[in-house]
């Protein structure tokens, strides 16, 4: 923090806002892309051609919202990881591997619950978040999921 900003500000990673503005449906609703040649889904999404099947017909696909932890750390040091994906507000982070409802892994943020709350078979759910600064110093915003009550 500085007298110029009243929140944390760094640049070791750089990332284009062009890049983020046109992945951004994946990252606030979890669009990925389906296969109409092999019926694969992927996540992120792909673009152009399937690597599966090397088909050309990719259409928009919405993964579920929901789904369950099968795997989780617990990282407590603030610095960047390799996705970009930057630690924001106090205490530790969780990361998590999550199968979503249609069977689709994502690794994600867990926000809104103790680390010691967290175990596989927890049922989460989407919610948009905070993720890291972008080159013009936005704020990108992202998936993240919370526990679903
Ligand atoms: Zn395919």
């Amino acid at each position: 923090m500085s007298e110029f900003a009243s929140e944390w500000i760094d640049h070791d990673m750089i990332f284009t806002s062009f890049r983020a503005w046109r992945e951004r449906l994946g990252r606030y609703r979890l669009e990925g892309s389906k296969c109409a040649g092999c019926g694969e889904i992927w996540f992120p999404r792909r673009h152009g051609v399937c690597p599966k099947c090397h088909s050309r017909d990719l259409a928009p696909y919405q993964c579920p919202h929901t789904g369950e932890v099968i795997e989780f750390i617990i990282k407590d040091n603030p610095f960047t990881d390799l996705s970009g994906t930057q630690y924001h507000g106090r205490g530790k982070r969780v990361i998590a591997i999550i199968r979503l409802d249609d069977g689709l892994h994502v690794a994600a943020d867990l926000e809104d619950c103790s680390p010691a709350d967290v175990h596989p078979g927890m049922r989460v759910k989407l919610s948009t978040r905070k993720w890291m600064r972008e080159s013009n110093s936005n704020w990108q915003y992202g998936y993240k999921f919370t526990p679903a009550r």
